[in-house]
């Protein structure tokens, strides 16, 4: 049966990856953005196909489509961009959650939703499991994103148990790939666009803070697992990749790869709240999906230099001045 699929932020970097997977699929795709942070190239090549249909929307407002599956991807993800206009961020998962969940009441259709790592704040377990319930501060600069992706998260459970909406809630921890914007200000594309073009490496702080990178294709057949779990499978589940890796590792890996003569340099400052470790504890993944990632980092940032090195940054618009 062709399915009829709603990707919201299906313009972004995952949402751009996912629209191409479920338009090989077969399935009848409408990608909803705004462009905030993403442009029209992501999905140029998806526009001439019958089942893919772009409707430039914000999902603030609400919206009446009918379909049998959403993704909700719409939100900002970079620090740089979700903290530009937090009023506005903290409004797109909130609305946005509210107005996919009404629809989906009305529709009957199966929600999936991108939650994230973030919902653990500063983690002071570590790898950090679903029952882990946070350390994030309600008030600090990265509030607009995490308490929004938090409330986000109690909407979906809330319709499910008082509407019976079939929900999924997925938890991305730092993932990357080809299609990341080139501005953005994320560490992996600021780290490549110096490397590239001779620039400083930029770390933060001492580069001792951890993250756990997952490359984009991983992460992809994850929310496609997640979509076709059983309904009594709401999650959440962390989708992310163990491998834990110094910030200052990933700097030398990317030199290394570039082939760059760009210098390393430590000690800018650390942003506020900036979580000193991150990785996930796939368990839940493994068992009730079978789902793993397979692609090393190195494999992972290989495929992503190479992207980088084939695009032209001058016909990129930095979405905020922060990055
Ligand atoms: P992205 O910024 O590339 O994509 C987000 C997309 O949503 C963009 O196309 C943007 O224009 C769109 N958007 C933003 N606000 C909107 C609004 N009000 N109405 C309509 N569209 C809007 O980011 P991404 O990395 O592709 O992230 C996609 C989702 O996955 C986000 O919800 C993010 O929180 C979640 N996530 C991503 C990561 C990661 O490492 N990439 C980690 C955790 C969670
Ligand atoms: N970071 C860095 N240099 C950069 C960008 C980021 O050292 O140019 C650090 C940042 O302080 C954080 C980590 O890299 O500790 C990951 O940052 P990112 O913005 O990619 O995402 P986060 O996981 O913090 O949401």
């Amino acid at each position: 049966m062709i399915k009829r699929i709603l990707v919201t932020g299906g313009a972004g970097f995952l949402g751009s990856h996912l629209c191409d997977r479920l338009v090989s699929a077969g399935d009848d795709v409408i990608c909803v953005d705004n462009f905030f942070t993403s442009q029209k190239s992501n999905i140029e090549h998806l526009l001439d196909h019958r089942n893919f249909e772009l409707v430039r929307h914000d999902v603030i407002q609400p919206l009446f489509l009918e379909v049998d599956e959403i993704y909700n991807l719409a939100c900002p993800a970079a620090p740089g961009h979700y903290q530009y206009n937090p009023i506005k961020t903290i409004k797109t998962s909130v609305m946005g959650a509210i107005h996919v969940l009404g629809l989906a009441k009305r529709v009957r259709a199966k929600v999936l939703h991108t939650s994230t790592s973030e919902v653990y704040g500063d983690p002071d377990v570590h790898p950090q499991p679903e029952s882990y319930r946070g350390n994030v501060n309600p008030i600090g600069p990265r509030a607009c994103y995490d308490e929004g992706k938090r409330a986000a998260e109690t909407l979906m459970f809330d319709y499910r148990r008082q509407n019976n909406v079939n929900i999924r809630v997925v938890r991305i921890f730092n993932t990357y790939g080809p299609r990341m914007h080139p501005f953005d200000g994320r560490v992996v594309s600021n780290f490549i666009r110096q490397a590239i073009v001779g620039e400083d490496i930029s770390i933060y702080g001492d580069g001792s803070q951890t993250r756990s990178f997952c490359y984009v294709d991983d992460l992809i057949d994850g929310l496609l697992k997640m979509m076709d779990a059983p309904d009594d499978f709401p999650g959440p589940v962390n989708l992310g990749n163990p491998g834990e890796f110094t910030i200052r590792q990933l700097a030398d890996l990317v030199k290394e790869l570039t082939g760059s003569s760009s210098k390393i340099i430590c000690g800018r400052p650390q942003p506020e709240d900036d979580p000193a470790r991150r990785c996930p504890d796939i368990s839940l993944a493994r068992e009730k999906l079978h789902w793993q990632p397979t692609t090393e980092l190195k494999e992972g940032l290989a495929k992503t230099v190479a992207w980088f090195k084939s695009i032209d940054f001058a016909s990129y618009r930095a979405p905020t001045p922060n990055y």
